[in-house]
């Protein structure tokens, strides 16, 4: 019989008449024919209320007992809704994170999931009973409560249904579906039908909250469908699929993280274990760092820029300072005036000038962009913050994101065909972790040339001429950053196939003079080294596992960026086998 897993948030369960209706839905899937297993989380701001209660009673609570209390807000609803259910004249059963055998490691506040056991739960299906799921819980080895970080119950539901090998997994919110952009930013921002699991982990992690993020990596390990819709309306929602909307558009959304700030290092050594030094003590600090543009250096030095949030500016700049100290050399500077915008989509990987479109438009609308970083499906740009609201809106037009796809996109949803099948992927992970770092490929690609402008003038439209003309030339780029320094110069570095390379030089020489830019450097032959799985912005550790690997085997790094899904870091051509040797050693344990 099929299964389907139907989770309500806070929201949707913030009082009786809600509670109500949620069971009423969930017992209509119940006579259509379906299993029914429900997750739901604490009612309203239970949640927050029970933190408020601890921080009356201590500063410091025990994360032990944080845990002990944050998980009764959900063994409430999960008995309220088990009393509606009966109330309305059906069988259902509540229980426990704990009763249930949803085993964590012992993570206080933020536990992953390590196994989940389904005979309980299938034994109460099997009668007959809806089945409800206390989320958001989990017990660690010592029968500890845990907690899985706030927001966890989307990863409850999505893991629920990923063990039971359902065929739907139901988030119930109080939006209707994903969008664009945020629609509290951009009015114009249009609902999508269909999103792809990699374009809503980028969304998510580029300040796009509508779900907990390690729910959309379980999502894509398991190849579990996700419905998002609205628990208020019968709008149709949202799939979160293998595959995007309309294979056809570049971009499928936008978005803004206001409170960014920019980092600097100026004049650091240009030797291998440089990123090491510098990105390991902001990890130490549970900083993640974004936007990483390390300049070509110049004379032995490197200038390393990279953003983080606003508000771990603090915490980065006294991380910056031991790491400068134990380096020996090197300024830092900093802005915390700047806001990013990027736009995220699956078919930028197969098209050109998706890069070049975008300067284009903030070039016309004035917008300076001070940093970019491209990955295959990202691209990302800082901006001053005065006119971010300003570059959203420029760029979500450019995309035309506020229009429907043309063809009437089909919500595959449950046929995907070469998806994955949740059963296979749960027995090939036999005897591993089900949050553990999943690495799925290693790959080098030293078929490139690096070509950098070097001191061009901080003002609009330089990006813009440079890709329009690379792009009239049938030159197709790859990765692209531009770096910022606080010092009223950018640096543009770009890679193109290498026997492009002579071409390339050419525009970007007469852009150079054009610009009166400083002038043009290269490296005819770099390898691209490319490490891509799951989790791997959630598990922090994979660039500085990278930046170790190869700091131990002597080789230096050249250009880095990094997305949820992959990390990609560029090194001269002649280290490239090398690098892609000690990486794949260095990611053995967790390669499947
Ligand atoms: N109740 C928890 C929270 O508010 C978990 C959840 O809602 O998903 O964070
Ligand atoms: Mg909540």
């Amino acid at each position: 019989m099929s299964i389907i897993v139907q989770k309500f948030g806070g929201s949707s369960v913030a009082n009786p008449q809600k509670i109500l209706a949620a069971a009423r839905k969930a017992i209509r899937a119940q006579k259509e024919g379906h299993q029914v297993v429900m997750v739901v989380s604490a009612m309203g701001d239970a949640t927050d209320d029970l933190i408020d209660l601890a921080q009356q009673i201590t500063d410091r609570p025990p994360a032990r007992e944080m845990d002990m209390l944050l998980s009764t807000g959900e063994q409430v609803s999960v008995a309220c809704m088990a009393m509606a259910i009966h109330e309305l004249g059906s069988k259902a059963v509540s229980l426990t994170g704990a009763q249930i055998g949803i085993k964590t490691d012992a993570t206080f506040r933020k536990a992953r999931i390590k196994s989940i056991s389904t005979d309980r739960m299938r034994k109460w299906l099997d009668q007959g009973y809806i089945v409800i799921a206390a989320g958001f819980q989990g017990i660690d080895e010592d029968f500890n409560i845990t907690t899985l970080g706030r927001g966890g119950s989307d990863t409850t539901a999505v893991a629920l249904a990923a063990v039971l090998n359902a065929d739907a997994c139901e988030i119930y919110t109080d939006v209707d579906g994903v969008y664009t952009t945020d629609p509290r930013i951009l009015p114009e921002a249009r609902k999508v039908s269909q999103i792809s699991y990699d374009e809503m982990l980028e969304l998510a992690s580029l300040g796009a909250g509508v779900m907990h993020n390690r729910s959309i990596e379980f999502g894509k390990k398991f190849g579990v469908p996700i419905l998002v819709r609205n628990s208020q309306s019968d709008a149709p929602g949202t799939m979160i699929v293998a595959e995007s909307e309309s294979p056809d558009l570049p971009v499928c959304g936008a978005a803004l993280i206001k409170d960014e700030a920019r980092v600097s290092l100026l004049g650091v050594p240009d030797v291998p274990g440089t990123s090491l030094e510098i990105f390991s003590r902001i990890a130490a600090r549970n900083v993640s760092v974004d936007m990483i543009v390390q300049n070509v250096g110049a004379a032995g030095k490197a200038d390393i820029s990279f953003t983080v949030t606003k508000n771990e500016l603090r915490a980065t700049l006294e991380a910056t300072q031991d790491a400068l100290q134990s380096l020996g050399a090197g300024a830092v500077n900093h802005d915390d005036n700047v806001s990013k915008v990027s736009v995220v989509g699956l078919g930028m990987a197969r098209q050109t000038g998706v890069a070049q479109r975008m300067f284009r438009a903030l070039a016309d609308a004035a917008v300076n962009i001070q940093m970019i970083t491209t990955s295959e499906i990202k691209i990302s740009v800082l901006v001053e913050r005065a006119v971010a609201t300003h570059a959203l809106r420029t760029v979500h037009e450019a995309f035309r994101l506020e229009q429907s796809p043309p063809a009437p996109s089909v919500a595959t949803g449950h046929a995907a065909g070469d998806s994955v099948n949740a059963a296979d992927v749960v027995e090939r992970l036999q005897g591993v972790d089900m949050e553990d770092l999943f690495i799925d490929d290693i790959s080098m690609d030293d078929s490139q040339a690096r070509v950098t402008i070097q001191g061009a003038p901080d003002k609009p439209g330089i990006a813009a001429k440079v890709f329009e003309e690379v792009a009239a030339a049938g030159i197709f780029v790859d990765m692209i950053v531009q770096s910022h320094t606080g010092q009223g110069q950018a640096s543009l570095t770009f890679t193109v196939p290498r026997d492009r390379l002579a071409d390339s030089l050419g525009v970007a020489e007469r852009v150079a003079e054009g610009f009166a830019c400083q002038g043009v450097t290269h490296a005819p032959h770099v390898a691209k080294l490319a490490v891509s799985g799951v989790g791997l912005r959630s598990h922090t550790g994979v660039a500085i596992r990278m930046f170790k690997a190869l700091a131990e085997a002597g080789i230096n790094i050249d250009l880095i960026n990094t997305s949820e899904v992959r990390v990609n870091i560029v090194v001269d051509g002649a280290a490239g086998p090398k690098a892609f040797e000690r990486l794949n050693a260095a990611f053995a344990d967790v390669m499947h």
